[in-house]
């Protein structure tokens, strides 16, 4: 369903150019849970961002079911690293979570949606709170919240339990993966450790970032229960 076709990204022009991806080949088929490993610099938060239209890439192709993307697609969510800054402060819990949904669907369904991925998250209780009242793994289980409420097709996470204690990333991964696999959806998955990768994917692309400034990828198949 989301298909990268020799995609290159270069940042800047002339002498100041800086290639952060070279020519990247891969599939990713529907339902599966595919995460992007390699080391910093590598590329992979630029991958990320060419695969949800944030940013366009120099040559190649992205294209989710023989569509090209050429902007952030309905069927996409996101969760980055920085819960902080994807939380509206001055909003409740609950606005925070229906947000995208505002205008797309009725405020009755927003609601319900709303209350179930509260639910989902353990968060049944924090509605009418505002972000700066929860601890920091809280808060990234609100940005999660709000990614089940939308109901995506494909979930993007960049780094997403980078900024969070042990025990809660633990929790989160568990999470992660039970959304997952209740949901059906497609899941992209950007983070430095393998250990995190091999435990929750079924398919891992390694991202190295030699030789030189050409990045390259291999695509490796992790059989699943
Ligand atoms: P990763 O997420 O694997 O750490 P990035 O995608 O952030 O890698 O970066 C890949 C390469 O692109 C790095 O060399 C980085 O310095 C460069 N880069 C990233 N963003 C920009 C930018 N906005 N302008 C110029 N260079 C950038
Ligand atoms: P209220 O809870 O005040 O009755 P509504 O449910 O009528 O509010 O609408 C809340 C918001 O959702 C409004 O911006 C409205 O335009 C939008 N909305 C309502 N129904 C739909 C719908 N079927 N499809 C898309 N947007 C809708």
């Amino acid at each position: 369903m989301l298909k990268v076709t020799n995609m290159t990204k270069t940042y800047g022009q002339g002498s100041k150019a800086v290639q952060a991806i070279g020519g990247l080949d891969f599939e990713v088929g529907e339902g599966r849970f595919v995460s992007i490993v390699g080391p910093s610099g590598a590329g992979k938060t630029t991958l990320l961002k060419c695969l949800c239209g944030l940013l366009k890439p120099t040559s190649g192709s992205v294209a989710v079911d023989g569509v090209p993307v050429d902007g952030p697609p309905e069927s996409m969510a996101l969760v980055f690293q920085d819960y902080r800054a994807s939380l509206m402060p001055w909003f409740t819990i609950e606005r925070n979570v229906g947000l995208p949904l505002e205008g797309r669907v009725h405020s009755s369904e927003i609601r319900k949606r709303v209350d179930e991925a509260l639910e989902a998250v353990g968060l049944g209780h924090c509605h009418k709170q505002y972000p700066w009242q929860l601890s920091g793994g809280m808060q990234q289980r609100v940005a999660i919240a709000r990614a089940v409420a939308y109901r995506p097709a494909i979930l993007l996470m960049d780094e997403p339990f980078a900024s969070v204690d042990a025990q809660t990333r633990a929790d989160l991964e568990d999470l992660t993966l039970s959304i997952q696999r209740n949901s059906g959806a497609t899941v992209l998955f950007v983070t430095h450790d393998v250990d995190e990768a091999v435990y929750l994917s079924d398919q891992v692309i390694v991202m190295s970032s030699a030789p030189s400034t050409v990045r390259q990828i291999v695509n490796i198949d992790l059989p699943r229960d």
